[in-house]
């Protein structure tokens, strides 16, 4: 019986992607029932575990189980479980706002999308219980939670509003009643009150469910013969039926099933609508016994960066589900996996806290993260754009690992890709960078920065270039921080172009060392003049030989942060000093030429070249994409170097 009826308004972000699904863009409409039932499941998962928590909860967990009840007079579809249920505050919560992160992305996205292409993005964010509104234009879910007495009644038309109603004579657990659009006249197959329909749908998508899906089937069952031989009426009998299999795929070997199946079953365990791009099966024997059943996806999902992101994997034990975020067994740089892991030997009862310091738990994660490696290295190896698919969505976060994971940092190396000089647009690894080394080149260089385009304006590239050496040009920020943690790749160095001191030319006969020092000798006295002028910007002002256009560059020595790491401590709120680097010249550089030219050694006034020193400092600065610590001041000097000139 309904008491207080109240109307509420949808949260602003769940108008909108319910309006989006009223006026339903996505082609796949069967999803809404495989959303229902994988809600319906994860409820009864939910009940489960309360009663074994809960010995006092008042909740009937013997007959655990999901029904689908059709009724094609009225044309509604019932979806109810005796699950968990919720209160009248978690339907608000949950039923009546979008918590899901990322929906604000997705709203922005749509707005500018293509309304054509909306469908991609839909399947892409996933829309679980609201898609109900791509097949009913009328809701009603009545609920009541495990151990509660009174119920709740929530029932919406899409349309922005939804009414609350208590209910006093709930059962326990959550019936969803959808009162169904008119069947599409061109497609019959689309009639969700039919129970060959759905018998075909629960087959298709949620087959792998472990709890019973039923349905009330009338049979017409022959009557007895009677005693006189006359042939009796047959009589109409209602049975229950079991629509699903209940199998649990990560216990199947892999040629028993289907792409398909694998699939539904990847999008019911992440709540994702996008095909996996990889499916890993494992199956361990010995001293521990465990099944693994893990998905790399295909698209990135919407809070792949956010810190509250919870990991992908399901535990279970000997079929029964355990948790759903079982963080123990997948370390944070590859959050983005989802699957199943079911360990024979585990309590039933296991806690997290128990999972923190198994050893099973420990020795099964290593084992999983080894064979995700291998599989991303497959995908390199057999499958380029399905890799390259990957490194798109997955790569930063794979690269996490380099530096956390130092017993696979070389084997994530070995699967990653990187922009380099050698190709526009395509990254390579670095097998392939070796096999392209110089003959006399014993280390592989790199240079981070902001973006390609701001390592490739750089001055440090310039002999690298002119000699035809290839850079790789590091552009995340996950980069800045690897590259420092001194990895090599096949005994070969991680050298950092812009850090220390570069000699190209090594052994090279060609080299005129006579001249070499006499250079030096000429430009000694200028260059401690400029060491001391700029005092409060560098160490040391010296030669380059890794400039052959450019007048200045500014290096690092080999441990110092490069400013790009600088920058990210500060905006990670970690104060660090700003590191003094090394100013280098280039001897060749007219600029370059003509100060020196003009500095008289025997003198001890060079107050005239003073503005010329910082105008060279600061051209290093701004040519490498960093940010100068007073451009007024470096305005007002190119300002009255250019009035000189001009007068
Ligand atoms: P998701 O399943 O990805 O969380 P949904 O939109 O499908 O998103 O569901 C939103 C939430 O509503 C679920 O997380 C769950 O807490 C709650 N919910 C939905 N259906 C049920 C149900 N049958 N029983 C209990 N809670 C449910
Ligand atoms: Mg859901």
């Amino acid at each position: 019986m309904a008491l207080t009826s109240q109307v509420f308004e949808f949260q602003a972000q769940a108008r909108q992607l319910l309006d989006l699904m009223v006026h339903s863009i996505y082609s796949n409409k069967d999803s809404f029932l495989r959303e229902l039932i994988s809600n319906a499941s994860d409820a009864v998962d939910k009940l489960r575990l309360e009663g074994l928590r809960d010995k006092d909860l008042d909740a009937d967990i013997s007959d655990l189980h999901i029904r689908l009840t059709p009724d094609s007079e009225a044309r509604t579809l019932t979806v109810s479980d005796n699950g968990i249920g919720m209160t009248r505050d978690e339907v608000i919560e949950l039923i009546g706002t979008v918590a899901k992160s990322g929906t604000d992305e997705l709203r922005q996205k749509l707005a500018e999308k293509d309304p054509a292409d909306a469908g991609d993005l839909i399947g892409q964010f996933g829309i679980g219980f609201y898609s109900v509104f791509m097949v009913a234009d009328r809701v009603e879910l009545v609920t009541r939670k495990a151990g509660e007495t009174v119920g709740t009644r929530w029932e919406s038309t899409g349309d922005g509003t939804y009414t609350l109603d208590e209910v006093a004579d709930a059962p326990q657990g959550t019936a969803i009643t959808l009162s169904l659009k008119p069947v599409d006249e061109d497609d019959a197959v689309n009639d969700y009150a039919d129970q060959n329909v759905l018998r075909r749908l629960v087959k298709k998508y949620s087959d792998f469910i472990s709890w019973p899906i039923r349905m009330t089937v009338v049979k017409s069952v022959p009557g007895e013969p009677g005693e006189d031989g006359e042939t009796p009426e047959p009589t109409v009998e209602e049975a229950d039926e079991t629509l699903n299999s209940q199998k649990a795929l990560w216990a199947k070997s892999s040629s028993e099933v289907s792409k398909e199946e694998y699939a539904e079953f990847y999008r019911h365990i992440s709540h994702a609508w996008d095909e996996p791009l990889e499916t890993i099966t494992l199956h361990a024997e010995g001293t521990f016994e465990y099944q693994a059943l893990l998905f790399i996806p295909t698209q990135a999902p919407f809070d792949l960066f956010m810190r509250e992101r919870s990991t992908g994997i399901h535990l279970y034990v000997k079929r029964v589900f355990i948790m759903d975020d079982a963080a123990e067994l997948m370390p944070e740089y590859l959050r983005f996996v989802q699957g199943v892991v079911d360990a024979a030997d585990l309590s039933l009862n296991v806690s997290r806290e128990i999972l923190q310091q198994d050893r099973q738990i420990r020795a099964i994660r290593r084992r999983l993260v080894k064979k995700v490696i291998s599989s991303v290295q497959e995908l390199q190896d057999r499958r380029p754009e399905d890799y390259q698919t990957f490194w798109a969505n997955f790569g930063r976060v794979f690269k996490e690992g380099l530096i956390n994971d130092h017993d696979n940092a070389k084997a994530i190396l070995k699967a990653s890709v990187f922009a380099s000089t050698a190709s526009e647009t395509e990254p390579t690894t670095l097998v392939d960078y070796i096999s392209r080394m110089k003959a006399d080149q014993d280390v592989i260089y790199y240079m981070t920065g902001e973006s390609r385009t701001q390592i490739e304006r750089s001055p440090h590239l310039e002999a690298f270039r002119a000699k035809g050496i290839e850079v790789l040009l590091l552009s995340d920020p996950v980069d800045e921080v690897w590259v420092s943690s001194g990895l090599d790749f096949e005994d070969k160095q991680l050298v950092s172009i812009a850090k220390g001191v570069v000699d190209l030319d090594g052994d090279d006969a060609d080299v005129d060392e006579e001249a070499k020092t006499k250079q030096q000798e000429q430009f000694a006295p200028l260059l401690t003049w400029m060491g001391e002028t700029l005092t409060d910007e560098v160490t040391e002002v010296r030669l380059s030989s890794r400039l052959t256009e450019s007048a200045a560059c500014l290096v690092g020595d080999a441990f110092s942060m490069t400013p790009q790491l600088e920058k990210l401590y500060r905006a990670s709120g970690q104060p660090v000093p700003h590191s003094k680097r090394i100013l280098e010249l280039n001897p060749d550089n007219a600029l370059v030429t003509a100060l020196v030219g003009k500095f008289d050694a025997e003198s001890d006034d060079h107050a005239d070249l003073e503005s010329t020193a910082k105008l060279v400092y600061a051209s290093a600065v701004l040519a490498e994409g960093g940010d100068l610590e007073d451009p007024a001041e470096v305005a007002k000097l190119l300002a009255d170097a250019l009035t000189k000139n001009l007068g």
